[in-house]
């Protein structure tokens, strides 16, 4: 038995998409925590640069941004070689950014569906084709992609959303039986809903479309959680943290929920 190290990153190079706020944010914190270095990319800079001097801070490790849109193959290119070359070769790559939209399936146009599509999958196919080469040289990686529930099962009136997460789901298991023997794992973590800004948006949409109070609607999705609450982010990038750890070398395809119990 390997004794669990405090510092098991010491000498890595974390990058995190939507790394700014939300989960991200909370998987920023506790990869850092544990001596990795960081990368945060997302679209808004000053979220970027403030989670970024907090990084640095809080922990002392060397952090950095990188502004793109994750649907943005160019921009992406470019991000992550400018990573690469301020903080060296990424072994942890953590795909969160994404975007939640409902809509009934008669309201969902193309267009929409595509835009879920992008975001959620597109993106996550984008980061690793970029990450994946020089970890398979260095024989070791950790890719992780923040799937969701949505990736496990159906929900009504996101159908979209729904597709884009089963995506990630198989790109997960497939790539993972691919990158078996090169000592690079591919694992999703899927959780049920999170307190961040996107259920923010959720609970102003149910009490948009319904009427509801806010405490109502906040309930109703905290109900489908046997434990009858919402997540903290902190509980999913605690997941992430096990998940890219040197000794969790033997899980690979696996999808996480974390989810209360509501996916078993
Ligand atoms: P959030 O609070 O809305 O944050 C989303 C993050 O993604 C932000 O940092 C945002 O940064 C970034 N982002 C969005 N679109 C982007 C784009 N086109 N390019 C680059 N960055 C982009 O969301 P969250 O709740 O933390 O969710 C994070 C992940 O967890 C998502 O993949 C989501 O599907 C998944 N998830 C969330 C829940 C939940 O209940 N919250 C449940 C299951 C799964 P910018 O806006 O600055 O670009």
């Amino acid at each position: 038995m390997t004794a669990l190290q405090s510092d098991p990153f010491e000498g890595q190079h974390a990058l995190v998409t939507g790394g700014g706020r939300g989960i991200g944010a909370a998987i920023a914190d506790a990869l850092a925590a544990r001596g990795a270095a960081l990368t945060l990319l997302g679209r808004t800079e000053a979220t970027l640069e403030a989670k970024q001097a907090d990084l640095a801070e809080n922990f002392g490790v060397a952090a950095g941004t990188a502004a793109a849109d994750v649907t943005d193959e160019a921009a992406v290119e470019a991000a992550f070689a400018r990573a690469v070359a301020e903080r060296g070769p990424i072994s942890i790559l953590v795909n969160n950014a994404g975007r939640g939209d409902s809509a009934p399936f008669k309201r969902t146009t193309t267009e929409f569906f595509m835009r879920m599509v992008e975001i959620n999958l597109l993106s996550t196919f984008l980061c690793i084709r970029q990450a994946l080469p020089a970890m398979t040289e260095a024989g070791y990686g950790r890719i992780i992609n923040i799937a969701s529930t949505a990736g496990l099962v159906g929900y009504r009136y996101v159908t979209a959303y729904v597709a884009s997460k089963h995506g990630v789901v198989g790109l997960t298991r497939s790539l993972a039986l691919e990158t078996a023997k090169s000592g690079v794992t591919v694992n999703a973590v899927c959780p049920g809903y999170v307190e961040t800004d996107m259920t923010a948006d959720t609970i102003a949409n149910i009490v948009e479309k319904t009427g509801m109070d806010v405490e109502a609607a906040r309930a109703q999705l905290a109900q489908g959680n046997p434990q009858g609450r919402l997540i903290d982010p902190e509980e999913v990038a605690n997941v992430v943290v096990w998940l890219a750890r040197p000794d969790s070398g033997s899980i690979t395809g696996q999808s996480i929920p974390v989810a209360g119990g509501e996916i078993m």
